[in-house]
């Protein structure tokens, strides 16, 4: 999935928290919105590989033998898909996080920053299911239980690229979720059920769309079969979303100088 994605998936989820949390101000929960956008990007920090001044500054300080192109697709632990695509860096990001919180709140109990410790957590797990129904690639999935060896995913349900669907999905989402954020004083209203329901609602949408794209996308590496994937993929979106929308997004896509 692409890093635009990735982040709304981080940001439904903080938002989702957002709406759960209990006595905290607009202003907390549009930040655990935003603590889960954050957490949802990190795992791809690992693609610095891919960075055209990756060989002459992190491959000369560290003497690597391989180039930065050869690291992304490798299965070392700092590779694509690795240690940072695992439950463990979660976890261990969550406590640093923890840990710099109660540094600099020295007065708060570390209860009382739970719900962005769990927006956190939740926001970069987001990042990790999200990478699951995506080509294997030549890593075969995520190493989701570092320090295993073990590869996960890799379902190929859909392709890595334009997944506009899924975005709008996940934006709808959030959209929704800061909207409740906003007039949840309404009494009679349930922010919390709703956006429960609301989440759980485009998530299971997700899913149908993953399940509705025909044929998977078991694309491996350079088996030349990435442009006629990509014109599938195109094809399903134009499919799905109607001409005029697929054009908007299409024009979108091409405008961002991102992978989207
Ligand atoms: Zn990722």
């Amino acid at each position: 999935m692409d890093i635009l994605i990735h982040t709304l998936s981080g940001a439904l989820v903080g938002s989702l928290v957002g709406n759960l949390a209990r006595r905290k101000s607009v202003g907390q929960r549009l930040l655990l919105t935003l603590v889960g956008a954050i957490a949802g990007a990190m795992p791809d920090l690992d693609a610095v590989s891919m960075w055209s001044g990756f060989d002459r500054t992190f491959g000369a300080w560290f003497s690597l033998s391989e180039s930065g192109r050869q690291i992304f697709s490798g299965k070392h632990w700092y590779s694509h898909h690795g240690f940072s695509h695992s439950l463990f860096a979660a976890l261990m990001l969550t406590s640093i996080l923890a840990a710099f919180r109660k540094l600099f709140f020295r007065q708060q109990s570390l209860r009382q920053g739970l719900v962005y410790f769990l927006a956190f957590f939740g926001g970069y797990v987001s990042h990790l299911m999200g990478d699951l129904p995506t080509p294997p690639g030549s890593w075969g999935g995520i190493r989701l239980f570092y320090p295993l060896d073990h590869y996960v995913g890799g379902w190929a349900w859909t392709w890595w690229w334009n997944n506009y669907d899924i975005f709008l999905l996940l934006l709808s989402g959030v959209v929704f979720n800061l909207l409740l954020l906003l007039v949840r004083k309404v009494k009679f209203l349930k922010s919390s059920l709703v956006s429960a329901v609301a989440t759980s609602m485009v998530v299971l949408l997700c899913l149908v769309q993953f399940h509705l794209r025909g044929p998977h996308f078991d694309y491996v590496r350079r088996n030349n079969e990435f442009g006629s994937m990509e014109n599938r993929s195109l094809d399903i979106q134009r499919r799905v979303l109607g001409e005029s929308l697929y054009q908007t997004m299409r024009n979108f896509d091409l405008s961002i100088s991102l992978n989207f």
